[in-house]
């Protein structure tokens, strides 16, 4: 006999799981209670559903699996960063983030496996692509997190989709994700609390724009022209830095929403004075942001940290030319160099550095 492999639960929409209980021939009802108890109450035992009935229980436990993927690994620095590696069914596995600070819990979390873009300072580029992750392998990661801060009292502030992957190369499910973690009925996380980071795929960039929420868009610029661009992020080949302005102004035009840029600092690589000036340039009279991250050096990735005097420079210098800028503590968000590390390790048995 060929049994049917059980759907992930949090793979569906609240829509796509009230046609399902309707054609169970439950009420319409019925899909919005247990929409609640997954994503408002983070129950992820249907046994423990106590307002269903017990052959409803016992239907969508036998059509649906909800356990959240295992720890495989989990790494926490002094300041409380803590990164764990989530294996998930077919036997892959990826990377996501808690990054406490005083007012604010953020979630970095992982699109894909690997990642196709290759980016020459990011561990997790230099892996390959593997496979996109489903929504519910996406949405999982929060609800991870979630369910440990909830034993403190504390809940979720920010998701940061800037872990390993492009998520516009995996936009329906991306997107579906957010839009579940968004949803009022249940976790109803405020789209300007969620911040998703692209290194500027143009269409996915358009459609976003017409997703009609106003979530947060950042793009990996980091370098203010095309030829090191290219180099630095060799899948930027595909979309030349004019259209992904052009792109991001629609986003920033039909959400009023500043967008930031972001720009890893490499020492004597894109930290210069005419590089700054460059960028200054191409973003002026534009609603945006620079966000400097700051290289953390990382086995096997062929870049240094420029100095700290080097990072005033480059940020005063910008400050000098009218923009906006800010610069990323280390600890902070998208370790980009550290990202795909800890599955680096888990995989290779790699020490740590
Ligand atoms: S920095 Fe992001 S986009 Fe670039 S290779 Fe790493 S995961 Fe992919």
């Amino acid at each position: 006999m060929v049994t049917m492999a059980k759907a992930f639960l949090l793979d569906l929409s609240l829509e796509e799981l009230a046609a399902e209980l309707r054609a169970w021939g439950e009420p319409a009802y019925r899909a919005r209670q247990v929409w609640e108890w997954v994503w408002r109450h983070l129950c992820l035992d249907f046994g423990a559903m106590t307002n269903l009935s017990l052959p409803l229980r016992e239907a969508l436990a036998e059509r649906f699996r909800l356990a959240l993927p295992p720890v495989l690994a989990r790494e926490q620095d002094e300041e409380g960063t803590e990164k764990v590696l989530l294996g998930l069914e077919d036997g892959t596995s990826v990377e996501a983030v808690l990054i406490p600070e005083e007012d604010r819990r953020t979630v970095c979390i992982s699109t894909q496996v690997g990642c196709p873009v290759g980016c020459a300072f990011c561990a997790t580029g230099q892996m390959g692509f593997v496979r996109n992750l489903t929504a519910g392998e996406i949405a999982a990661q929060v609800l991870h997190f979630a369910r440990i801060l909830r034993e403190k009292g504390e809940r979720v502030s920010h998701v940061v989709v800037m872990g390993m992957g492009e998520p516009l190369l995996n936009h329906e499910a991306t997107l579906k994700a957010l839009r579940n973690l968004n949803d009022p009925r249940g976790f109803a996380l405020g789209a300007r609390r969620i911040t998703l980071s692209t290194v500027g795929v143009v269409p996915g960039i358009l459609r976003l724009a017409q997703e009609g929420r106003q979530f947060n868009l950042a793009i990996s610029l980091h370098a203010p022209d095309e030829k090191l661009r290219r180099k630095l992020v060799p899948m930027s080949a595909r979309w030349p830095l004019s259209e992904v302005l052009r792109a991001a102004d629609a986003y920033a035009l039909a959400t009023g929403r500043r967008v930031t840029y972001e720009y890893v600092l490499l020492s004597g690589v894109n930290d210069g004075l005419v590089h700054a000036r460059a960028l200054a340039k191409l973003l002026r009279g534009r609603l945006a942001h620079v966000n400097l991250i700051p290289f953390n050096p990382a086995p096997g990735l062929p870049f240094e940290r420029p100095s700290a005097g080097q990072i005033e420079l480059f940020r005063r210098e910008l400050l000098a030319q009218g923009i906006d800028v800010t610069v990323r503590r280390s600890r902070g968000i998208r370790i980009q160099a550290a990202c795909g590390q800890l599955r680096s390790r888990h995989l290779h048995g790699v020490p740590r550095a």
